[in-house]
């Protein structure tokens, strides 16, 4: 398999001879064509080594993440690096997360066809648009009113319409469209919100990273068993930028401009 930084020279090629960015294509002329068939190669080599090797396996994951185009989701002039097995930085400080840690938390989490999932973090949008590829429905809320207008406009671009926005603090839920088959955090938290294990479905599971940034995170996974049950297991060790709201407490935890 050629290695990524040879696809990633070919990639950078290409974009500057068709100098659009590549959502923005509409017609293909030879030299765009081949810069979305470069792209998708990275893609699948993408999941082949950074996905399936490190032990993904869920068939409808692996779709996913094979046919959301990332480059659509990185800043301006980062489309080159949009494949790399790293986050990278988009605005207001924040991040879209590696690759990786985006399928895993979509097994992790169970989705499957037909469910309704939350997602706490839009980002970029792109983990939403995974999601939206297996679910019948995905609410994604981001306390940052930019980075949801831009992650609307790279769904209606790519025409993913089952995909609901709002701006706020999601460490509250998204109390009206609750119960959830499946709530995915995508920020660190000390706590678990209360609000996010009431609003899961009886059944439903909730995947989130506990802890202090500085000490360490874990990937922990809340299935709720019944009204008042839930298990709970930790996944791995990870680190995510903070989860800034209020914490189950009442508290509101300071903002960390860190990535
Ligand atoms: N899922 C994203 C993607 O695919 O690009 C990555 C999200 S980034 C790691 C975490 C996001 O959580 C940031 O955009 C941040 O602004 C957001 N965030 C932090 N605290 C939040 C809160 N209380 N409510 C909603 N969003 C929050």
């Amino acid at each position: 398999m050629e290695s990524q930084s040879i696809v990633r020279s070919r990639v950078r090629s290409l974009l500057r001879v068709c100098s659009v960015r590549p959502a923005a294509v509409v017609t293909l002329g030879p030299p765009q064509a081949a810069l979305m068939s470069e792209l998708e190669r990275a893609r699948n080599q993408m999941v082949d080594v950074q996905i399936v090797e490190r032990g993904v396996r869920d068939p409808q994951v692996l779709a996913a993440m094979r046919t959301v185009p990332r480059e659509v989701f990185v800043e301006p002039g980062l489309e080159e690096f949009a494949y790399d097995d790293e986050p990278l930085p988009i605005d207001e400080g924040q991040t879209i997360s590696q690759p990786y840690i985006v399928a895993r938390m979509i097994e992790a989490a169970e989705l499957k066809s037909g469910e309704r999932a939350l997602e706490v973090g839009t980002g970029s949008g792109y983990g939403a648009a995974v999601m939206s590829r297996i679910a019948h429905e995905v609410y994604t809320i981001e306390r940052y009113p930019t980075l949801s207008a831009q992650a609307q406009q790279r769904f209606d671009k790519l025409g993913y319409s089952n995909i609901r926005l709002r701006v706020g603090d999601g460490s509250h839920g998204w109390p009206e469209a609750a119960p959830f088959d499946a709530i995915l955090v995508t920020a660190g938290t000390p706590e678990i919100p209360a609000a996010l294990e009431e609003q899961l479905a009886i059944g439903g599971r909730l995947v989130i990273p506990v802890g202090d940034r500085l000490v360490g995170q874990t990937l922990r996974k809340i299935r709720r068993s019944g009204a008042t049950t839930y298990e709970d297991d930790s996944l791995e060790a990870v680190r995510f930028v903070p989860l800034v709201g209020e914490d189950p407490s009442g508290r509101s935890s300071a903002p960390d401009s860190t990535l």
